[in-house]
Formats: structure tokens, sequence, C-alpha cells
């Protein structure tokens, strides 16, 4: 099969022919049918999680995975009632399963766990091995590169909105900031609307292209946040909302500079999330945080249940996408264009598996080899 593999970090991917991964007794073999693309396999190319993870490499990255089941192991048990042909994607936090919290669900925050396409084989490739116990089915025909984003971007903001809802900012009468336009923060808009029973949803970005998509996607309001401080910033949220602050944001960058920006926009006891992972540290003054009783949460991707909320959304057609539909040969240039934030929406690696992977899309996916027999 054709698998996009790194051999070194800081270089580009190889494409090249490797042999069909074996399957054990508990493992489903996936003829993948799309691969999102993250901003995350340029971190992991250039060595951001290098220390944290010490993968094996050669490895296959592609860690959001849509597919078909094309094999069982000999020990998936009939009550997972998985079969083959069964479209799936795969949850990608794989826990140990006996810590406490494999036990609470959050499979995706063990300490012993692994990530599909940061170790195990990712979707990067024409076939990919998965324990049965991180496959959900889904039922109803969702377009391959609208579903295999939904396991990371689509799937990430949803469970951070979700602690900012526990945390109890959101509601009518209040106000949530998105911050940032990737493939994060085009889900995330839809979910600040989804969850949050009525608050406006405000989109803080650098890019005016991107927040025209976040609109259409359901941010009540923009802000091209270029060259403003934390008071312009104020200024022009009170222009449109009547208040100078946010109840709730989430950051879908994750730079020090948005964290900053975004702590500092937060009104008096505001929540605030972090999913997006670009930076590398937090730097916010301390006393106006504890004085006017801010709280900040991490949240990690999300667990298989969160997975399974996105999904059923998914079928009944509540979610909308922002996709750009990429061949496994073209997989280097669109990571280039990920560093670079040039990528509007998520992208996403197609494999024409069934002929009808992509409606408007399906342009002759399968890769040609002349690029496969690089290196
Ligand atoms: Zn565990």
């Amino acid at each position: 099969m054709l698998a996009a593999r790194m051999h070194r970090y800081k270089e580009p991917l190889v494409i090249e022919d490797v042999e069909i991964p074996e399957i054990s007794p508990e493992e489903v073999l996936v003829r993948v049918a799309g691969a999102g693309m993250c901003r995350s396999d340029v971190q992991l190319i250039d060595g951001y999680f290098a220390e944290a993870l010490k993968p094996k490499l050669p490895i296959t990255l592609g860690h959001e995975i849509a597919g078909v089941v094309a094999a069982l192991g000999d020990q998936v048990p009939a009550s997972a009632q998985l079969a083959v042909g069964d479209q799936v994607v795969v949850a990608a936090g794989w826990g140990d399963g006996t810590c406490r919290q494999c036990r609470l669900g959050n499979e995706q925050i063990c300490e012993h766990g692994s990530w599909p396409g940061f170790g195990p084989p990712g979707g990067y490739a024409e076939f990919v091995p998965a324990p049965y116990r991180q496959l959900i089915r889904v039922k109803h025909k969702v377009k391959w590169e609208e579903l295999a984003p939904l396991t990371d971007a689509g799937v990430t903001p949803y469970r951070g909105i979700k602690k900012l809802r526990a945390a109890g900012v959101l509601g009518p009468d209040r106000v949530i900031g998105v911050l940032g336009a990737g493939g994060l923060g085009t889900y995330a808009v839809q979910y600040a609307k989804l969850l949050s029973s009525g608050a406006a949803v405000v989109a803080l970005a650098l890019e005016e292209d991107k927040l025209a998509i976040l609109k259409q996607l359901g941010a009540d309001v923009t802000i091209n946040t270029t060259g403003k401080s934390v008071s312009d910033l104020q200024d022009e949220l009170f222009k449109l909302t009547g208040t100078r602050n946010l109840d709730a944001a989430i950051d879908c960058v994750g730079a020090e500079e948005t964290i900053r920006t975004g702590i500092g926009l937060l009104a008096t006891a505001g929540a605030y999330v972090s999913v997006g992972l670009v930076g590398t540290r937090i730097d916010i003054p301390l006393f106006p945080f504890t004085s006017r009783e801010l709280t900040y949460h991490g949240s990690f991707w999300a667990n298989y249940n969160d997975l399974q909320e996105v999904l059923a959304l998914a079928q009944k057609g509540e979610i909308r996408h922002s996709i750009k539909r990429v061949r496994l040969q073209d997989i280097n240039e669109n990571l280039e264009l990920l560093r670079a934030g040039d990528i509007v929406g998520r992208a996403v690696v197609l494999f024409d598996i069934d002929g009808s992977a992509s409606e408007s899309g399906g342009r002759g996916l399968r890769p040609k080899t002349e690029n496969a027999a690089q290196q």
C-alpha cells in the first residue's frame, strides 16, 4: 500500500510503497478513505512532540481517520457490531484501559496512552490498524472529507466548549469569543452557537478571508485582531456587542500572544479554555487573574463519548464544513501551506476507495507512483 511516512524530523514525508499492516486479534484493519491534515502534523515533523513521545521512526502520520472496515481480528467480539464494509471513524486517544482517567472515559489523557499518527501508524496510508474499541460506526452516509476531521478538529473545540458550559459562563446575554480561524476555529464557532444557549459568538483572528468563513459558519460578529491592543479590541467589542468583555473564550491558536489577548478580554469571573497548541508557555498577569476570579481550562483532544456526540450532530446534518481536498501525492506542499497558515478550513487527504468518496472533488485521488518512487 502507499503511505506517507516521516523518516526524519524537519524533512518532507516520503510517499512510498509499504506492506499492509498485520492486525492483532483485537484490532481492525481500516481501509482509509479520508485523513484530515492537522497543524500538529507540522509540529510533529518539526520535533515539537519528540521529547514527550519519542516515536521510533519511520512513522506514518495522520490522526483524523475515516474509512471502511477491511478486516477484523479473530478476537473482535460480535458485541462490537463491526463488519467488513462498515463506515467508521477512529477515536484517537488510546489509553491503557486501567487508570483512573481511562475508567472515567478520558482515554485521550491516559498517562500510558498513544495516538495513531504519533507513533502507531496513522491515516496517511491506504490501510491503518486500530483497536476495535476505538472505532465508531457511522450509520448515515457522511462525505469522507467531512467525517475524518470530526475526530480532531471537529471534536477538540466541542470538548473545550463543554468545559466552558460546565463552568457556567454560557447562556443568553453572555458573549463567547473564538480565537483563531484555522481548522479548529471553523468548528468552534458552530459549537459556540450550538452549546451556549443563545450567547453572542465573536470570532477573533488575523485574516479577513478566514473571518468571512467563520461568519458564514455562524459567528455573530468577527473582529480582525491585526495590530490591535486589548483596549482597541474592547472598544470594537463594545461597538459590536454592547459589552467590552468576553464571558468565555476558546483559544484555538494557543500562541503566547493570543493567550495574553484572550485573557485580557475576559470579564470578571470569566472562563478561558485552551485547545490550540502553537506556543509553549502561558504568560499572563497573576493579580488580575486571581482578583477577578478568572478560570483557565486545558482541554486536550476529546474522548470517545465527545466524538459520539459530534457524530450524532454530523449525521443530523447540523455541522457545516470548510474543506480542502488533497491528494496523497500533494501532501508535502499542503503541510507547507499548513505551516504558513495558508489552508482555509481543513485539508483532508482523500483516497478513492469506492468511486464516490467525494461528490465534487473525486478527481483521480489514487496517487501515481512517480512521486512514490522518490527516495
Ligand atoms: Zn489509562
